[in-house]
């Protein structure tokens, strides 16, 4: 028997179920609050009767989403979490505690239609979009997480104003492509927005440059941050590296962006993943594409994010030194750039982006 997945359930679905159980309608909405603190289990939701609990368990489940897999990073600050679906498919999530806030990477898709040559989570393609519910329940996870640290007071204060221990912010750039799942993914920050009260401004869609989709978050018209994974500063190499460098130009692209951070003030972050060949050749990462990427950003409102590039097994390329990198770095700086290198977080624990989900796919 398939299990009511509750969550997926609307609050009068919600009510109706219980009341067919021969509950009052008030456990519904005690239900509600616990989903909506991440809750896993039925025994966990200790204001309800223990016979409650129990019939509940065997009929029903409380999120689209199961903990196959969960893993620490040695300082305690990053948790990555191997979800389940309720069809066999697994997503990866990831809770980062920092100075700011709690930030949640959650995913769009299961799989990825992509095809980037450097990324681990399109080795398989594209399984499925994940629905709002399934996006939404990353979060819920990891404020079930936060929870657990609360009651275990491992919890961080964070500076500033993200003044308590709940997610914080949200950065769409797990597996999948947003922007190939714009409705669903859009529905998803709507709520993420109205019903756990995270502001449009701590939430990042991050996206490999699909035009019309861009030019859709236009028309939505909140004001969220936008990211650009560009990884290329001409249009020959990106088709190297990105098959969708194909069906839209950098110009085209950037064009968007700019729309986009127009529209709403905001700064555009570029990714930039910094790579050599196999042989240890500079692909990407010469002087040479350091002056050219900073004539595509140069006076604009934007920041350049170098990404160390993560070892994927399955992918023949290498990273660059520190001192390359950095070179890189310095002509950026050099031409009015700004400009960070993203500190890794976690790398000990999940390997590269998407080699989580990759390798507990392959075994089954
Ligand atoms: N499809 C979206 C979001 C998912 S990828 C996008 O392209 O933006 C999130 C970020 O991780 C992207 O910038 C992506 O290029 C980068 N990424 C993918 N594989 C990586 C790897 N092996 N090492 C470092 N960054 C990687």
């Amino acid at each position: 028997m398939t299990k009511t997945v509750l969550f997926n359930l609307t609050d009068k679905e919600r009510e109706e179920f219980v009341v067919k159980m021969g509950q009052p309608k008030f456990r519904a909405k005690q239900i509600s609050e616990w989903l909506m603190r991440g809750v896993p289990d039925f025994m966990s939701m200790k204001n309800l009767p223990e016979n409650l609990r129990k019939d509940l368990d065997s009929m029903a489940q409380t999120l689209p989403v199961r903990i196959v897999k969960k893993l620490e990073s040695a300082d305690g600050q990053t948790t990555k979490f191997l979800l389940e679906l309720n069809d066999c498919e697994r997503i990866e999530c990831v809770l980062m505690r920092t100075s700011y806030g709690n930030s949640v990477c959650v995913s769009s898709q299961a799989g990825c239609a992509m095809g980037c040559k450097f990324c681990a989570s399109t080795l398989l393609g594209l399984k499925r979009n994940l629905t709002i519910n399934e996006i939404f329940a990353q979060i819920l996870v990891a404020q079930w997480e936060l929870r657990n640290d609360r009651m275990s007071e491992k919890a961080i204060k964070p500076n500033g104003d993200a003044n308590n221990n709940d997610v914080s912010h949200i950065v769409i750039m797990g597996t999948g492509e947003p922007l190939q799942n714009t409705e669903n993914v859009i529905g998803f920050m709507e709520r993420a927005n109205n019903e756990m009260g995270i502001s449009w401004r701590r939430i990042t869609v991050s996206t490999c440059g699909i035009v019309p989709g861009i030019q859709r978050l236009i028309e939505w018209g909140r004001p969220i941050n936008l990211a650009i994974s560009l990884h290329a500063p001409t249009d020959d190499l990106r088709k190297q590296i990105m098959p969708i460098a194909n069906k839209y130009t950098i110009s085209e692209i950037m064009d968007a962006a700019w729309r986009f951070t127009d529209t709403h003030n905001r700064q555009l972050m570029i990714e930039y993943i910094l790579l050599g060949d196999s042989d240890g050749n500079l692909l990407n990462a010469t002087p040479e594409c350091a002056e050219k990427l900073s004539e595509l950003v140069r006076d604009k409102n934007c920041m350049v994010n170098l990404i160390p590039w993560n070892a994927v097994d399955e992918r023949k390329f290498t990273s660059p030194s520190g001192n390359a990198v950095h070179r890189f770095q310095d002509i950026l700086i050099k031409n009015g750039i700004h400009t960070r290198i993203r500190r890794e977080r976690g790398t000990d624990i999940g390997s590269a982006c998407g080699q989580l989900r990759l390798n507990n796919q392959k075994n089954n």
